[in-house]
């Protein structure tokens, strides 16, 4: 009998079996208003009202969900969080930055400033996968570049101010919307819809301090050529009319919208924290007593209440595991690539149910007694 023909028990199945990292879960409900409101929104100017409303309701939105202070804005643009990268590079860092590096994601926009010929080369500040690095100011650093999720790792970071002088720019794809933040702490907070605001991929968004604006404004004076689609100061004027520079695409803005009201209407950023340290502690609870899985993150203070990663003993193949997880309709359990381990990743942003990591931690154990037998 192929391992895929196993079967597991449909009183151990989680009610949804989407557990990817990104893009992840969508809620059902955001999809049926999606639906309802279709005909006078999908298909219409992104210049016009029913759409400009959205945008408005999601830079709102995201202002309360944040508890911006005054001076702060919300700004978006097309192109997703690796395209933010590209705005950082072309009109943010002035001289030179300085990166966390602890996992895939820190490591790509590191190199990618590296390679930038007007910069110079970026102090990078690394670590092992599993642990974190800290951040140290620096006189001639001018963005201190953290991570508040390593997305690829599952090890979560502080974020917090490291020098008096020094923007602040914080990679927070995978942890905005699922972990507490101060936003006194930073300058720039910058995410993507597709991991804890449970809309699809293809759009950045970033939380600016008055000293970011100001930031963007000086460089973008000076003589150093920004290609339009990623010139901050295009993205930060369009923002401001509730617009984006190029045609954004409309279901992404509207399951977000829905998303963020559907935080605020729970309970705001606090009930979010709080419903994804609910699910991680199922998950690594389960995780330190189970004889044949352990977390990977070592220190229990550093591990991700957002992206759980957990180790196999080496007689169990956790590719297996995916593969059977994945034919019984429980998908995206895979580790990051990249990172060569045996492994599963469990997205645990706010949509999804804590009981149902509770469930999949069950579906896990019966998966793993089949193989063993
Ligand atoms: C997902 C992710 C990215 C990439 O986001 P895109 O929108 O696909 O560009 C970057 N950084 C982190 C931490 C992520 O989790």
């Amino acid at each position: 009998m192929p391992p895929e023909a196993i079967d597991i028990p449909s009183e151990l199945r989680p009610s949804d079996g989407r557990f990817g990292s990104g893009p992840s879960k969508v809620r059902p409900e955001a999809v049926e208003s999606l639906c309802e409101a279709a005909t006078g929104y999908l298909g219409t100017s992104h210049r016009r009202d029913p759409v400009q409303k959205v945008v408005g309701r999601v830079r709102k939105g995201l202002a309360e969900l944040f508890s911006l202070p005054d001076g702060y804005e919300v700004v978006l643009g097309n192109g997703g969080t690796k395209m933010f990268w590209d705005a950082l590079i072309a009109g943010v860092i002035e001289f030179k930055s300085q990166h966390l590096v602890c996992g895939e994601f820190s490591a790509q926009f590191a190199a990618a400033v590296a390679h930038a010929p007007f910069l110079e080369s970026p102090q990078i500040i690394e670590s092992e996968p599993g642990t974190r690095p800290a951040p140290r100011a620096a006189r001639d650093v001018d963005v201190y570049c953290l991570i508040h999720n390593e997305t690829s790792t599952g090890v979560a970071l502080p974020v917090r101010r490291v020098a008096a002088h020094g923007l602040v720019a914080v990679d927070a794809t995978s942890g905005a919307g699922g972990m507490r933040v101060d936003p006194l702490e930073f300058d720039i907070y910058y995410f993507a819809p597709q991991k804890c605001f449970s809309s699809d991929g293809g759009l950045w968004i970033a939380l600016y301090s008055p000293a970011a604006v100001e930031r963007i404004e000086r460089v973008a004076a000076t003589d150093r050529y920004a290609p339009q689609s990623i010139d901050p100061l295009i993205a930060l004027e369009s923002s401001r009319k509730n617009q984006t520079f190029n045609t954004p695409a409309l279901a992404t803005l509207f399951l977000m919208a829905t998303q963020i009201e559907w935080m605020l209407s729970s309970g705001g950023l606090e009930w979010c924290a709080q419903r994804c340290e609910s699910s991680a502690r199922r998950l690594y609870s389960w995780a330190e007593r189970s004889e044949i899985a352990s977390p990977f993150v070592p220190i229990e203070d550093e591990r991700s209440p957002v992206v759980g990663t957990i180790d196999f003993d080496a007689a169990i193949d956790a590719a297996a595991i995916a593969r059977i997880l994945r034919a019984n309709g429980v998908v995206d359990t895979e580790p990051y690539r990249k990172l060569g381990r045996n492994q599963l990743r469990v997205g645990m942003y706010p949509s999804v149910e804590p009981d149902d990591v509770g469930l999949l931690t069950q579906c896990i154990d019966y998966v793993a007694g089949e193989l063993i037998d």
